[in-house]
């Protein structure tokens, strides 16, 4: 029968997978779009500043042409009758002329259109006041300029639909370019209407002024300009920021600041100077550059919580398969300690039996069967005592008595008890402890309970080479334990990892050897709570070394009575205080 064939993926394989699928993906389109966006916001970057910019010079236009505006209003504030009297109109014109240095000449010109008879012309300059009447109105050639002035004026300017109140005027006279130099003529009209012999209201002539262009070229944006970039309705972004005026030959009038680069936004300086160009950019950068340094300044931001994000994943499933190796772990572990528990027990029961019928026919045999006993409860005690110790220490309840002692002679105590044992088993045991080592505070049952596992893994980790040694000896202000064998040795990959609680070498020989995964777990707390190392060097199918550093000389510390906290362990005070 066909067989559906299953695929069994490992935990680890699994972890893996989700974390493509549940994290790495949602992550990947989130940056994806994150950088699409970003794209996108640098081109309408370009485009938001773009306008901002123009907006700010039509509101630099517009004050401009209010400022003007409220100058006209009051400069022809003045009654009809009042235009008889030249002397008045000579003073007001001096005044207005002297607060405002961008006036040039003032005028009006009075065609009323229902009496041709009281047509009039009033010029005010510097040079005094002419008033032109009726008789010479038509002939004086300032009056006949001046109309034409004001018809080509107000041909570009009104329509049927429009009338202004007052409207602004700019050409520029070639012919009259004085030394060539530029020079442009500015004028402000503000027609005059009345009520003509038909009802309607009719235009009756004009007032209005011309503007200085020395003045205004030299000096008036100079003054002006700084106060309306003042106005916070204004106001340029930055100090980066130049706003600067140019006249038709692309001159240079004004620059709120030195540049180097090239306008961003030029824009007409209509309607007060509509044949000059208002125009704004930035001193040392350009709007693509902005856009660029924004963009890249959002890009390592994303980059860098990206990677914080990734490092987080990163950690968060080392964490999982920990915890995951860790559960996996414990559930062997229960399975491993209850064989390791029984089995002892079954050789117990099972001798004890037999020399309690008295099926046993020799002595030697009896002795035999007392020695199994032995051993196996010895086994059973080890294994029970680590299992004690271990929870003691999860529960932060296990204590140390620390006491200055010779080394040498705790791990000869633990060779003698487990030295037969040993041989027994066929192993060839290699001792080498040195002879007057410096003492070390430490608590015997504890590091004879560290060095006993040790020399169970070596017995239960080898093969067809069964030596063993065990070497103490003086090295760097420390006391050296090591305990070597010639068995099946750990992978390097594995050799950090055999220090955790459960953790048990899943390859090869130690499938069939069991264990509880605890007792190097506990050799590694017993030696930090020594303020020791425990460092392992092996190699698979060549044997392991284990090595357990003592700090030597710790008598001072015994002697002052000074408990020491390490690793989560409570280190009791040593028992001769
Ligand atoms: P247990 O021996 O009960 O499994 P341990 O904590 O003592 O637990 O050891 C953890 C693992 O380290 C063992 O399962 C074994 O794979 C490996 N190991 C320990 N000592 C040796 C050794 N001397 N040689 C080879 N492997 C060893």
């Amino acid at each position: 029968m066909f067989k559906r064939p299953v695929l069994k993926f490992s935990s680890g394989a699994k972890l893996i997978a989700f974390a493509v699928v549940a994290v790495m993906l949602p992550t990947t389109v989130l940056s994806v779009i994150q950088y699409r966006s970003l794209v996108d916001l640098e081109s309408k970057t370009k485009v938001a500043v773009q306008d901002s910019m123009r907006r700010t010079l039509q509101r630099v236009a517009r004050e401009v042409e209010m400022d003007f505006r409220g100058l006209v209003k009051k400069s022809f504030d003045i009654k009809m009758e009042d235009l008889k009297n030249l002397d008045r109109i000579e003073n007001h014109c001096a005044e207005i002329r002297k607060s405002y240095p961008q006036v040039g000449k003032m005028f009006v010109v009075s065609e009323p259109p229902s009496c041709p008879a009281k047509e009039f012309a009033i010029f005010c300059s510097v040079e005094g006041i002419i008033r032109i009447e009726q008789a010479q109105f038509n002939k004086n050639p300032m009056v006949r300029q001046m109309k034409e002035i004001y018809s080509s004026a107000w041909m570009m300017q009104h329509s049927e639909t429009m009338k202004p109140d007052i409207f602004f005027w700019q050409f520029t006279c070639k012919s009259c370019s004085i030394n060539e130099s530029p020079h442009s003529h500015h004028y402000v009209f503000y027609p005059r209407f009345e009520k003509g012999n038909k009802g309607y209201k009719e235009p009756a002539g004009f007032a209005g002024m011309s503007l200085d262009d020395d003045y205004i070229r030299s000096e008036f944006f100079a003054r002006i300009m700084p106060e309306m970039l003042g106005n916070p309705d204004i106001r340029i972004d930055g100090s980066d920021s130049v706003l600067a005026i140019f006249d038709e030959y692309k001159r240079e009038l004004y620059a709120s600041q030195p540049w180097l680069r090239e306008p961003e936004v030029v824009i007409g300086f209509g309607p007060v100077f509509p044949r000059w160009r208002l125009a704004i950019g930035y001193k040392d950068k350009t709007i693509e550059s902005l856009a660029r340094d924004n963009f890249q300044k959002s890009l390592m931001i994303t980059l860098f919580v990206l990677s914080l994000l990734i490092v987080g994943i990163i950690l968060t499933l080392r964490a999982t398969a920990r915890e995951m190796r860790l559960a996996q772990a414990k559930s062997t572990f229960v399975s491993n300690v209850s064989h390791e528990l029984k089995t002892p027990l079954a050789l117990i029961r099972l001798f004890a039996e037999t020399l309690e019928l008295g099926r046993v026919k020799s002595d030697e045999k009896a002795h035999e069967y007392y020695r199994i006993i032995n051993n196996e409860s010895r086994r059973l005690t080890q294994l029970i005592n680590n299992i004690l110790d271990f929870s003691k220490i999860e529960a932060n309840r296990k204590e140390y008595n620390m006491v200055s002692s010779d080394v040498a002679e705790v791990i000869e105590d633990v060779i003698r008890s487990y030295e037969y044992q040993i041989t027994n088993a066929g192993f060839e045991l290699d001792t080498d402890i040195e002879a007057g080592l410096p003492p070390a505070l430490i608590d015997r049952d504890a590091l004879s309970q560290a060095v006993l596992n040790l020399l169970n893994n070596a017995v239960k980790y080898s093969e067809d080479i069964k030596k063993i040694a065990v070497r103490v000896g003086a090295r760097d202000h420390h006391i050296a334990i090591e305990v070597a064998d010639s068995g099946i040795g750990i992978p390097r990959s594995e050799q950090k990892k055999i220090f955790e609680k459960f953790y048990r070498v899943s390859a090869g020989l130690v499938h069939d050897t069991k264990g509880s995964g605890l007792g190097l777990a506990l050799v590694k707390h017993i030696v930090e709570a020594h303020r020791g190392q425990i460092l392992v060097e092996s190699a698979p199918g060549k044997g392991s070394r284990f090595t357990i550093l003592l700090p030597a000389s710790e008598t001072d510390r015994a002697a002052d009575g000074v408990g020491f906290d390490r690793g989560g362990y409570t280190v009791a005070e040593g028992a001769n205080n």
